[in-house]
């Protein structure tokens, strides 16, 4: 499959060309703050078939968590692009709204809703998780 995406204002780009591993919506905390409020839309992909084409994104790491997130975002217009897990140390999880074409998106996992929101919304399909499925 190949995605091609770009920050809000278009100084960082980006092609993926692969297969990928998982499409998840994340309903954790530290998300909603990245999303806005609802719950990441994300999918998990090979990091060694994502090039950045165009400008470099700024990282961010929070130092009170003990096993912080990656938050990769461009300096320009603040989009959220990309995480990285410690975890899952040769995935990058892309922003699915950062897709030149995010209808692609077709979520199989619904994690963290132990901190779900009572206006979030469930797909009562898609396999749930108090937090991750722990799997890789
Ligand atoms: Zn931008
Ligand atoms: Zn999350």
């Amino acid at each position: 499959m190949k995605i091609n995406g770009r920050c809000y204002c278009g100084q960082v780009k980006f092609t993926f060309d692969g297969e990928p591993r998982t499409a998840v919506q994340c309903y954790c905390r530290e998300c909603q703050y990245i999303s806005g409020g609802n719950p990441n839309a994300a999918m998990v992909l090979p990091k060694a078939n994502l090039t950045f084409t165009q400008g470099e994104p700024k990282t961010f790491a929070r130092t009170d968590l003990e096993t912080p997130r990656t938050r990769l975002f461009c300096g320009n217009c603040g989009t959220s692009l990309a995480t990285l897990s410690p975890r899952f140390p040769d995935a990058m999880i892309m922003k699915v709204g950062t897709f030149d074409d995010p209808s692609i998106f077709k979520p199989t996992v619904a994690q963290y809703l132990k901190d779900k929101q009572p206006f979030h919304h469930v797909d009562a399909e898609i396999q749930q998780f108090e937090t991750t499925p722990g799997a890789k």
